[in-house]
């Protein structure tokens, strides 16, 4: 297996996409994976913050994750991102996993974390060479306004933790990992996102404003809860979807709004694999009920045998006919976000 066995893959992935059809190529292209749900933040419209949360928590083994490699390795075109619903670096083996894909020549697109660990590891993060981008979520410039969505964060240790990173690529001479600041626009910092903006430019970092997700959405709700309403910023242009009034006073996602994006490359592209090697669609699910395509059971079950399994092509055949009657996707918080963020920018 080479480089023309993954530009293969990729070339069948794209191909399949154009005419939509329910076979994807032999293997996704990249991967998302959840190297823990376990997290040590309780952030406001996070399930995974939530202490109900707790019980269905915990890290992928190392077994499972050398197995994924194993299988994977040869077809891999785009990388892998560590995500999911937790905080990657809670995973004790944080580094010996890191240390498994630079043997194995993998790439980290992105390492999504919360950063109040970051320092703990930032020498070795650095020194791998392999993760390209650390996206880190910060939602205020003080601590005050940080911990009021970041609950029980401490704004001071993720700020140390990317000058830990900047001092060790500096003393390496390299350019990554890239640092990215997200910050999602809530009620609570929209007065303050040009103070974040300025905290990140001081940080050497690259900064992205997020449109304010919805709870309901990553439950697969149309209804907006209260919850969400709470949180929404004034500035309705940076609401992550367009919402309508019902006839009994109910706010609803408007599912057919015309800048409603209609596909999905990742059900082509790539898939998700929680830490306890369930397949997904994509990490947007945060209910575990919707995007469940199967689950690895090494050595009879590998991605192989899940990704065009009967389950993921009557999905695509499903996003392909018409995504607004999906139960989940018509909801989906990554397509419908960014799309309405981009409108946003324009405006
Ligand atoms: S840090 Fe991320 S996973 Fe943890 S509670 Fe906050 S949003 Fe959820
Ligand atoms: S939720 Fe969005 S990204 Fe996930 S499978 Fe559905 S359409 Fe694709």
């Amino acid at each position: 297996m080479s480089d023309e066995t993954r530009l293969n893959n990729h070339k069948d992935a794209v191909f399949r996409e154009k005419i939509k059809s329910d076979r994807a190529s032999l293997y996704p292209e990249g991967l998302m994976l959840e190297f823990s749900s376990i997290c040590n933040l309780r952030c406001e419209l996070c399930p995974a913050g939530s202490k109900e949360a707790d019980d269905h928590r915990g890290v992928m083994s190392d077994i499972l994750f050398n197995d994924i490699v194993r299988e994977i390795k040869p077809f891999l075109y785009s990388g892998i991102l560590i995500n999911g619903q937790g905080e990657p670096l809670t995973d004790p083996n944080f580094i010996s996993k890191i240390n498994t894909l630079k043997e194995n020549d993998i790439t980290v697109k992105t390492l999504f974390t919360n950063g109040t660990l970051l320092k703990r590891f930032a020498e070795e993060i650095v020194e791998s060479g392999i993760i390209l981008t650390i996206a880190i979520g910060i939602e205020g410039a003080t601590q005050e306004t940080y911990e009021k969505y970041r609950r029980g964060g401490r704004l001071c240790d993720v700020i140390e933790g990317i000058r830990f990173i900047n001092e060790k690529k500096k003393e390496k001479n390299t350019k990554i990992p890239r640092i990215q600041i997200n910050t999602v626009v809530f009620r609570s910092n929209e007065d303050e996102i040009e103070h974040i903006r300025e905290m990140a430019m001081l940080l050497d970092a690259n900064f992205s404003l997020k449109s304010s997700w919805f709870l309901s959405a990553i439950m697969g709700e149309i209804k907006v809860d209260s919850k969400t309403l709470e949180w929404l910023p004034k500035d309705k242009n940076m609401w992550a979807y367009p919402v309508k009034e019902t006839e009994n006073g109910d706010i609803v996602i408007d599912i057919n709004h015309p800048l409603r994006y209609r596909g999905c490359h990742w059900q082509y592209r790539n898939t998700f694999i929680r830490y306890n090697g369930e397949i997904y669609t994509c990490d947007c699910d945060q209910t575990h009920s919707f995007l469940r395509m199967g689950q690895l059971s090494y050595p009879d079950t590998g991605i192989r045998e899940i990704w065009n399994n009967d389950a993921y092509r009557e999905h695509r055949r499903k996003i392909n006919t018409d995504i607004t009657s999906h139960p989940f996707c018509r909801v989906c918080p990554r397509f419908f976000g960014r799309v309405r963020f981009s409108k946003s920018k324009q405006t």
